[in-house]
């Protein structure tokens, strides 16, 4: 039986906030914003989490959202680094599965439903990313700021997280790139795509897998998860 791991990342500085509180630990309905996206993958069969936060949060994290909210599987909080990918390496650092799912804390909406995609498809193809065909008609501008080309909507994804790889591959391709000091990483595909030949497969995650990034954003997420709420009764 495989083992799988998550890396639940929570290393951000949440700048674009604002507010007093951290995003990572704002409350959203009650709980913070972190407690969503560990809940999901609490109740979903991977076997182990490892969370990731500032180097500073990592007692309060261990005491005031794993202790606090009794998630069984978090095996270890770790201190990130100064972008996404230097946490993401500290986090497979710490992390044992064959295959590993990495997911950007502030997704708090993913479900286990996603989750098991992931894990299933991860199995299938070492590599695979969830997102959503896009609604909207997008340009690639130039430098200049005007239209250079429109690719056919068909053909264009909106990538969300979990980013789901077979575990040597993800280690040996950060190895390699972080190595590079490749600038402009922002997701773990890309990693994955700028060191090897391996193909990534698109898979289906949600419109309501959004990334809560600024204060809208937080309606939104209130509204998403009263909706839920109201499904269960
Ligand atoms: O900044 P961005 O929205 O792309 O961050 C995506 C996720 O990566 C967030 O969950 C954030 O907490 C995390 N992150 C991190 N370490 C960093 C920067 C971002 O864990 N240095």
């Amino acid at each position: 039986m495989s083992v799988f791991s998550a890396i639940v990342l929570a290393g951000g500085s949440g700048k674009r906030m604002g507010g007093a509180v951290k995003k990572q630990y704002m409350e959203l309905l009650g709980k913070p914003l972190i407690f969503y996206a560990l809940d999901a993958f609490e109740k979903s069969s991977v076997d182990e989490i490892v969370l990731v936060t500032t180097p500073t949060d990592v007692e309060y994290c261990k005491k005031e959202i794993v202790e606090r909210f009794g998630f069984q599987k978090v095996k270890a909080v770790v201190p990130g680094g100064a972008q996404r990918y230097d946490s993401v390496y500290e986090g497979l650092k710490a992390a044992a599965g064959d295959y590993v799912l990495i997911h950007d804390g502030a997704r708090a909406f993913v479900t286990p439903e996603i989750i098991r995609r992931s894990m299933e498809a991860v199995v299938r193809y070492d590599a695979c990313v969830v997102g959503m065909p896009s609604k909207d008609t997008v340009k690639i501008a130039s430098a200049e700021g005007f239209v250079a080309s429109t690719p056919s909507r068909e053909s264009v994804w909106v990538i969300q997280t979990p980013q789901s790889f077979e575990m040597q591959l993800v280690r040996s391709s950060y190895e390699k790139v972080l190595g590079e000091h490749t600038p402009g990483i922002t997701d773990d595909a890309m990693v994955v795509e700028l060191a090897s030949d391996q193909k990534v497969k698109l898979i289906e995650g949600s419109y309501e897998n959004i990334k809560v990034t600024t204060p809208e954003d937080v309606a939104i997420g209130e509204e998403i998860l009263k909706n839920r709420h109201m499904q269960t009764f």
